[in-house]
């Protein structure tokens, strides 16, 4: 689904026509379309900064030469990505580092460049100057991130906790990397709730282990269940009998294994459970992405529209997982994510129902973290804004150019950027994140 907007924006007759008209010129984002590479930074000029008393730094310069980046010692060169450590940022005059830092760099900061910024963990300090501190970062993060949107930039915070820096490689590489292209403005936690794997590398570490996506005939399910196939994830794909046609075509071409099942069927839980233990005996990841919209205002919603929606995106989900969860077909160090949305972090109209299950998952996955910890299981929600799918395609054209455009980079995602964090939170180098919900919505304004 194109853009023609991004079109006409990349040529410079085309760019006039839209300067002239006074409409948005999104630029065209960066993407990937293979897999993890080897050295996820390799080649790109990175520029790292800290306030007084950080103690993220020497990681992050280890994590950057790691990952082949150029760290540029000198000013006068462009950087690509711009990461601060601004954990020493303990009371207001702390915060001078942040503007000494960027405030130089803003005009000279490329398209489509990245911004990564590490703050102190605000519920691991005791002293509330500090908290503040640590907590103001994010607005100040969120800012940025709407400033440099338009050129494509993403700028992303994470928060880590003291014994939880050696975690940092899998956030530097994703927020870093090229496959952060529509999560920008976001906030994550990575602690150390969640037992640490033996390797913290994204690289080939998915080979050979299980998926299963629902829903992944199309949109979005089907992006991630052929991303997941590119790490070599041996992906099994459901959706309903009705889409039996799609679901065939998507499996033979990423070499998936389909599974024709509505999962809110009689015995839908118990069949996929001995499907999984029949072909594999485990599940490593489960990506629960099946979810339907039945959009009315609550005065003309229709009581099967209700049921429909939280027993498909709500019930189901729930039902699974207790089922997958106790048999341990979802082994220790297995990886859960939910597809919530934007309009479950701030309701929607016309969404009662929809806005309501969405809702629901973001607490789920906050309170599930803790008791999945010990096992080292991390669970985690995705909560993507619009993206280009059969789902938003179905808008009236002016409801779907208004979504399209309410956001920083001025575009609607595609399935593949939802695929990529997906992804990203399915590998060992996310084990400090769980509990969390991130938006993946070019900082969408739906939401904010
Ligand atoms: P989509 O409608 O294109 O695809 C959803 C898939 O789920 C379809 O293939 C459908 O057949 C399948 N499905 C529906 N009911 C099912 C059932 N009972 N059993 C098995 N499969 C079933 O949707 P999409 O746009 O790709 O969205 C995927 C997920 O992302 C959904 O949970 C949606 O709520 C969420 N989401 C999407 C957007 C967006 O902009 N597209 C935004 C926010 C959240």
């Amino acid at each position: 689904m194109s853009d023609l907007l991004i079109k006409l924006s990349g040529s410079r007759f085309g760019a006039g026509v839209v300067k002239l008209l006074g409409m948005p010129a999104p630029v065209e984002l960066a993407r990937s379309a293979g897999p993890y590479a080897e050295q996820p930074l390799a080649g790109k000029n990175i520029l790292l900064g800290r306030s007084q008393n950080g103690y993220a730094i020497d990681r992050l310069w280890q994590i950057a030469r790691d990952a082949g980046a150029l760290p540029l010692e000198t000013t006068g060169v462009k950087p690509d990505i711009l990461v601060m450590d601004a954990t020493g940022c303990a009371s207001p005059s702390d915060y001078r580092a942040l503007y000494d830092f960027f405030h130089p760099q803003m005009r000279a900061i490329a398209r489509n460049a990245r911004v990564l910024i590490v703050a102190a963990l605000p519920a691991e300090s005791r002293d509330p100057v500090a908290a503040a501190a640590a907590r103001g970062i994010e607005g100040f993060s969120r800012s940025l991130a709407k400033e440099l949107g338009p050129r494509g930039a993403t700028v992303n915070l994470a928060y880590v906790a003291k014994d939880a820096v050696d975690r940092l490689a899998g956030a530097v590489h994703f927020f870093c990397g090229v496959q952060t292209t529509y999560v920008t403005g976001q906030a994550v936690h990575v602690t150390s709730q969640v037992a640490a794997p033996a390797s913290l590398v994204q690289h080939g570490v998915l080979k050979a282990k299980v998926a299963l996506v629902t829903g992944s005939a199309r949109g979005i399910g089907r992006a991630t269940a052929q991303r997941l196939a590119q790490e070599a994830v041996q992906v099994i794909c459901v959706d309903v009998p009705a889409a039996s046609d799609a679901l065939h075509r998507t499996c033979r071409e990423i070499g998936a294994i389909p599974l024709l099942l509505d999962i809110t069927g009689p015995g839908a839980p118990r069949q996929l459970a001995d499907f999984i233990k029949e072909r594999f005996g485990r599940l490593n990841i489960l990506v629960h992405n099946a979810g339907i919209t039945r959009d009315k205002t609550l005065a003309n919603m229709q009581e099967q529209s209700w049921d429909q929606v939280v027993d498909i995106n709500l019930s189901a989900v729930m039902a699974i997982d207790q089922v997958l969860l106790a048999e341990n077909i979802l082994r220790d160090e297995a990886r859960l994510v939910y597809l919530s949305s934007i309009s479950g972090v701030s309701g929607n109209f016309g969404q009662t129902n929809y806005a309501l299950t969405k809702a629901a998952l973001i607490g789920y996955v906050a309170a599930q973290a803790p008791l999945l910890a010990a096992r080292g299981i991390c669970i985690n929600a995705v909560a993507p804004g619009f993206i280009e799918t059969a789902m938003t395609q179905k808008m009236p054209f002016m409801a779907r150019e208004i979504g399209r455009r309410l956001n920083s980079v001025k575009q609607g995602g595609q399935p593949r950027d939802v695929a990529e964090l997906v992804t990203f939170l399915c590998t060992p180098g996310a084990c400090g994140i769980s509990g969390e919900t991130i938006r993946v919505c070019g900082q969408g304004l739906v939401g904010a």
